[in-house]
Formats: C-alpha cells, sequence, structure tokens
C-alpha cells in the first residue's frame, strides 16, 4: 500500500495510508457537499474544517471505509456526519424510515447525545430523523421515539443489543456504520457487544456498507477490531498517536 505524508512545517503531521487517497479539502465547499448541508454547517458556526474533517470528508465521500485516529477535540464528530448526512440528502429519493439507514456507537450516554445533537443541527429542515438510545433510564421513551421512525440512529452498545434483543431494531438497512471512539468503547468493556452487533445476522455484510471507526490511540485491541470489520480501507491519523 502507498503511504502519502502531507506534513509540513510547523503543522500537525497528517498521514494517509492505503490506495487511491482522494485528496484533502482545503473548504467545506470544496467537498461537493451540497448548498443544502453548508448552510447547516455555516449555522453551526464553522468556517474551516479541522485538519481530521479536511482529510477525512472526501475518504468517507468518496464511499471508503476509513480507520482515523485524532486527539479527542479534533472534530471526529462533524468528519464523519458531514459526509454521510451530504450521502443521504443526495438520493433522488426520500429513504424510508422504518429501519435505521446510518448506526453509530459510541460507548457513553454523554457522547451519544453529543453525536445525536450535532446530527439533528447538519440535518436540520430535511426529512431525515434522528433518535439516541443509551442505558441508565427506562427504555420506553426511546423506543417510542424509535417507533416514530429513524433514519440515522446514535446508540451505546449495551442498550442497542437490548433493543435488537427485543427486535426493535435489526441493521438490514444499515448504509453506514460508524464506530466512535474505538479505544474508550473497547476499554470500558464493550468489546463483546460490539462485534454481536457488527455480526449480527441482520447486519449488511462488510463492503456493501461503508464502515468508519474513530479513535484516539491505535492500540493492538483497535487494530483488530479494524482489521475485522473495515474493507479495503484508508487508514488516517492525525498528531502522533500512540499505540
Ligand atoms: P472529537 O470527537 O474529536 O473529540 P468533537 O467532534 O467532539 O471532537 O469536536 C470538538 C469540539 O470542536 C466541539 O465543540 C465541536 O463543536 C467543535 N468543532 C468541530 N469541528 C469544528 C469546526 N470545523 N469549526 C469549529 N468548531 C468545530
Ligand atoms: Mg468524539
Amino acid at each position: 500500500a502507498a503511504g502519502v505524508n502531507f506534513c509540513k512545517l510547523n503543522e500537525i503531521p497528517v498521514t494517509v495510508i492505503g490506495d487511491n487517497i482522494p485528496q484533502p479539502i482545503k473548504s467545506f465547499a470544496d467537498a461537493g457537499i451540497q448548498q443544502f448541508v453548508l448552510d447547516n454547517i455555516g449555522r453551526s458556526g464553522y468556517e474551516v474544517p479541522t485538519s481530521i474533517q479536511k482529510n477525512a470528508i472526501p475518504i468517507v465521500s468518496a464511499g471508503r471505509d476509513l480507520m482515523a485516529c485524532a486527539q479527542t477535540g479534533s472534530g471526529k464528530t462533524a468528519a464523519f456526519l458531514i459526509p454521510i448526512i451530504n450521502a443521504l440528502l443526495s438520493d433522488e429519493q426520500e429513504l424510508s424510515v422504518g429501519r435505521p439507514h446510518v448506526l453509530i456507537i459510541s460507548p457513553t450516554r454523554e457522547l451519544v447525545t453529543q453525536i445525536y445533537y450535532e446530527a439533528k443541527k447538519f440535518a436540520a429542515g430535511s426529512y431525515l430523523k434522528c433518535c439516541q438510545i443509551y442505558g441508565g433510564t427506562v427504555s420506553s421513551h426511546q423506543s417510542a421515539n424509535l417507533g416514530r421512525g429513524c433514519h440515522i440512529l446514535v446508540a451505546t452498545p449495551g442498550r442497542l443489543l437490548d433493543f435488537v434483543d427485543r427486535s426493535y431494531i435489526d441493521f438490514r438497512g444499515i448504509r453506514f456504520a460508524v464506530l466512535d471512539e474505538a479505544d474508550r468503547m473497547l476499554d470500558m468493556g464493550f468489546q463483546e457487544s460490539v462485534e454481536k452487533i457488527m455480526n449480527h445476522p441482520t447486519m449488511v455484510p462488510t463492503g456493501t456498507r461503508q464502515t468508519l471507526m474513530f479513535s484516539a490511540t491505535f492500540a493492538e485491541d483497535v487494530k483488530t477490531l479494524a482489521a475485522k470489520y473495515l474493507h479495503e480501507y484508508l487508514f488516517l491519523t492525525i498528531g502522533v498517536v500512540g499505540g
């Protein structure tokens, strides 16, 4: 595989490894993001993309699987939400609302809620419905919301499996699967749950869905997870990432 180093003096080093690497973008408008989404990005106060966004957005928009490592606070959430929402809204027809098309798994309720609100901001004014599910509270409110339809589902692994077991959710419609904060997810003991989700009989297979993994570090267990669930993926690191 070819390795490209975009490192410049006084800049954070950026490394992308893999074949056919798309060029990084300089502004959100360079990425072929439609005006509707650009307006929502502007309204959320984002003027220029962060380094991870400059590199990850064209990769996701090109339909590639991605393993991306960058430190906390670097803007990973928008790096996947913007190209995903843009892709869904680029379809000629409205997507069915009966089962999720996008699954985003994140380890904590706080992170799930942050991603959910960010997804709602970028999808605001469109037909897309976002739902969040997490443990630690009664699930009836969350399942009622799901029952009203969901295109983009943001979930913690445990509660998600609980809903899958009760047949509230299946993964037949998944076009994008995102494993956010993969290192924390594994540190918190969610490996088995994540594997059950990704290996679920209803899950759209690797290579047919697009799979994205984000992590602050690239430890052995994260590498193993990436090797299992990503297909011909690009490996992007921003800054110096510990293993
Ligand atoms: P990470 O997941 O890498 O820890 P987040 O996606 O949570 O980072 O983003 C960290 C903070 O930076 C959030 O408050 C987010 O709203 C803000 N942010 C992200 N991208 C941009 C941008 N392009 N311009 C301005 N603020 C941004
Ligand atoms: Mg994050």
